[in-house]
């Protein structure tokens, strides 16, 4: 029996039409990550994936101590013989100056990062989702929302079998809810009426491989600044050891930068690594893999993160972190609040209850990253200007105090409560800026 919620009034409870308690459109580390916490409490979940496993996703591979805590959440194991590569901390080099950070060691996150291409990473976390029930549609490509009577609320999606070849008819999936962890184009948001906000920063980023000798660093290296020569260029880089005989080696720039939208971003990239030592590799010759880049969606750029049966994780939502270009751990830590949300949502006994729990997600990201969030809109906004880099490189880079705050601040790692004075500068100045 169907309840439509907008007509009786009661919550509209799993009909014999649908074809599950909640889809998931996408199966990123997002996706995975709702799905994976959706079926954990019980519910029945349909994730739809337009690629195969496995497949490539443009990414610097890097894993933060955040992603580290959700995968083992997930029951996830992370030994080096299986393929992931640790890493201490972050190398950061700028302004002339190389200061390694160890990852704190704090009660609330692990003091280890990692590196592991996403070809493999994607589809461990989505086998994970796979192995507590959800259920994984590969090859499936949404294309549109169903609407209810009222054409405002999302009640399902209509999908094709793209690993069919010719597209396959069209057919239509329904469920209670639906989650959009369709990453930054997010057509699914789209549709829906969510477009991305233009006073939110957003960055593009460009990598590749290279067989190198510092495929074994064990520090994730990132340069402030790129020099070719005597000149500057704008933007920052990364040189992530993968362990495997590679090196993730890419570039980014925020819309911040006057140069953003007028780059040619291979050169700048070819430029940056021809100042390099030629012992580390990055030549032509050496090149496994082609340059590719993507867009960083930053600092909540597409909201409201709930609306009409419609919940938004990870890129779909905009949730990289502005201080770091960091997805991963926000796409997975909001996959998990979004399905703590639909739990509790859909055990409601009536329409306007389940509104309420639902409205409460956004709010709940707000609490976890909005004032950080917004702090990194106005750290992103300061190092688009060149001179503030070149401040910031040359006086805050040799001190080792200030970069410990700094790394604290950049990677988002503080104890929640108590901790140290970093800890608590940090955790103060999230809670008094603006959740905006
Ligand atoms: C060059 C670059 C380097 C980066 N480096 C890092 C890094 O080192 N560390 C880090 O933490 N983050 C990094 N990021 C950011 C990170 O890649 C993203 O934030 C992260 O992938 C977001 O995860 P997601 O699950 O939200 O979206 P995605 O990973 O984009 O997943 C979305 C999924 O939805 C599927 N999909 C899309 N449309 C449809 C549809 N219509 N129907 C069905 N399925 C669909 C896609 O196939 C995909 O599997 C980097 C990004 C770029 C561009």
């Amino acid at each position: 029996m169907t309840q439509d919620a907008s007509r009786t009034g009661q919550p509209r409870v799993r009909s014999a039409a649908d074809d599950a308690d909640v889809i998931v459109v996408g199966a990123g580390p997002g996706g995975s990550s709702a799905a994976y916490h959706l079926a954990r409490a019980g519910l029945d979940v349909l994730v739809l994936e337009k690629s195969t496993f496995p497949r490539e996703k443009v990414c610097g591979d890097g894993l933060t101590p955040r992603a580290v805590k959700q995968l083992v959440g997930m029951g996830i194991t992370l030994e080096p013989a299986d393929g992931w590569f640790p890493n201490k901390g972050i190398r950061i080099i700028g302004g002339g100056v190389r200061v390694e950070l160890d990852w704190p060691e704090l009660s609330s996150y692990p003091g280890i990062g990692l590196v592991r291409t996403r070809r493999g990473f994607d589809e461990i976390v989505a086998r994970a989702a796979q192995r507590a029930g959800a259920r994984l549609a590969e090859g499936v490509t949404v294309t549109g929302p169903v609407l209810d009577d009222s054409a405002k609320r999302i009640v399902g999606v209509t999908a094709r079998d793209t690993a069919a070849g010719d597209g396959g008819p069209e057919r239509s999936y329904r469920a209670r809810l639906v989650v959009a962890a369709d990453g930054n184009s997010s057509r699914l948001s789209l549709a829906m009426g969510l477009r991305k906000r233009d006073d939110r920063p957003l960055g593009v980023a460009i990598r590749t491989y290279y067989t190198s000798p510092r495929h074994d660093d064990d520090y994730l290296e990132t340069w402030l600044d790129l020099w070719d020569g005597n000149a500057l260029l704008p933007g920052y880089g990364w040189i992530f050891g993968v362990g495997d005989g590679t090196s993730n080696v890419g570039l980014g720039l925020l819309n911040t930068s006057a140069s953003f939208g007028h780059i040619d971003y291979r050169a700048m990239l070819r430029r940056w690594l021809a100042s390099m030592p030629a012992e580390w590799g990055f030549a032509e010759e050496n090149q496994v893999a082609p340059v590719r880049g993507a867009a960083l969606p930053m600092g909540f750029n597409r909201t409201p993160h709930y609306t009409s049966g419609l919940l938004l994780v990870g890129d779909a939502g905009g949730m990289v972190n502005p201080f770091n270009g960091e997805g991963i751990s926000c796409a997975m830590e909001s996959g998990e609040i979004a399905a703590q949300v639909i739990v509790q949502a859909l055990a409601r006994p009536d329409r306007a209850s389940a509104e309420l729990a639902l409205r409460g997600y956004p709010q709940a990201l707000k609490d976890a990253y909005g004032g950080y969030y917004t702090l990194g809109r106005k750290f992103v906004g300061a190092i688009g200007h060149p001179w503030f880099m070149r401040f910031a490189t040359r006086h805050g880079l040799p001190r080792p105090a200030l970069m410990r705050f700094t790394m604290k601040l950049l990677a988002n790692l503080t104890e929640p409560r108590g901790g140290d004075a970093a800890d608590r500068v940090i955790n103060a100045l999230s809670r008094i800026t603006p959740a905006a």
